[in-house]
């Protein structure tokens, strides 16, 4: 029986692999840049976007237009934020050449520049920026976007309460999406093969984002110390909440809930610790 699905994978494979030599390009590690060659990996991502002719999507770090081609078929609009002008440039081109002319191609960091409205995202990150273009996005409406991060990253995203992953990431992000891990991906579906396993997630922003700078704040000072009591942890790191000197702040601590400032701070739910931040937010106005 032939392995269409093999034979799908040497074409990208190929495919990429010409591209990058015709232009004379060296692909470079620390800008992110593993490009995908696995076919039968695309056409999971773009099916889990399920795209349809009215979507305007956002792509960040489009590199040679591997996702961006055949979605930009789909859908009504793509643009695409792309860092590297040598590789915007030779996306350009190849955009041309496959007629999509609905794409915008955006010469930047995506963390710079101001994102347009969208209503998804599908995007393969440039993993360095994984924690801050997450938030950024997050700050926009969208239905949903379909993104491939780092495979502890992605654990981190959605690991439950008192696990292994745990961490400010999983908490800040309890309350502002839900995140659903729909497949891996292995080094070997790119160019050059990262050193790390990747996960493709699903991240759908919540309506009901009741989280501010407080919250962001009490939270970093908590998940300094992961392992410590949360009273200990507040204490230790309360820099980062407010400005009041060790004895001020011992005080105040010790008024918050006897059963929640004795937990560890692994242990404790996002809503344990909202109810943390909202009480020391409380105790440190009277
Ligand atoms: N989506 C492509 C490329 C992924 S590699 C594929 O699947 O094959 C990530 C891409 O992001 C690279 O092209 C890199 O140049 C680009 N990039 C890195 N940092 C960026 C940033 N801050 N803003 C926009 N693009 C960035």
């Amino acid at each position: 029986m032939g392995d269409w699905k093999n034979i799908d994978k040497v074409s990208l494979a190929q495919e990429t692999k010409e591209v990058l030599k015709t232009h004379g390009i060296t692909l470079n590690r620390r800008l992110g840049q593993n490009y995908l060659i696995d076919d039968f990996k695309r056409k999971k991502i773009i099916g889990f976007a399920d795209l349809s002719p009215q979507d305007t999507v956002l792509e960040i770090g489009p590199g040679i237009g591997t996702l961006t081609i055949p979605i930009s078929f789909k859908v009504h609009k793509l643009v695409a934020i792309e860092q590297d002008p040598c590789i915007a440039h030779i996306l350009k081109k190849r955009l041309e050449e496959f007629g999509s002319g609905n794409v915008e191609v955006i010469t930047g960091d995506a963390l710079k520049i101001d994102f347009p409205v969208f209503n998804k995202i599908v995007s393969n990150l440039p993993y360095q920026i994984s924690s801050p273009i997450t938030f950024k996005l997050l700050e926009h409406n969208f239905d949903q976007g379909i993104l491939m991060y780092q495979k502890e990253f992605a654990e981190r995203m959605n690991a439950p309460v008192g696990s292994k992953h745990y961490s400010r990431l999983s908490v800040m992000l309890h309350f502002k999406a839900t995140v659903e891990l729909l497949d891996k991906v292995s080094p070997q579906s790119f160019i050059p093969p990262p050193r790390v396993d990747s996960t493709v997630v699903r991240l759908v922003p919540k309506k009901d984002r009741k989280i501010d700078n407080f919250f962001t704040r009490v939270c970093r000072a908590l998940f300094q110390h992961r392992r410590k009591k949360a009273a200990k942890s507040l204490l230790e790191s309360f820099h980062e909440i407010g400005d009041l000197d060790k004895k001020e702040a011992r005080l105040i601590i010790q008024k918050l809930n006897p059963v929640l400032k004795e937990e560890r701070v692994f242990k404790l739910t996002p809503q344990q610790i909202l109810d943390i931040s909202n009480n020391l937010k409380h105790l440190l106005k009277q």
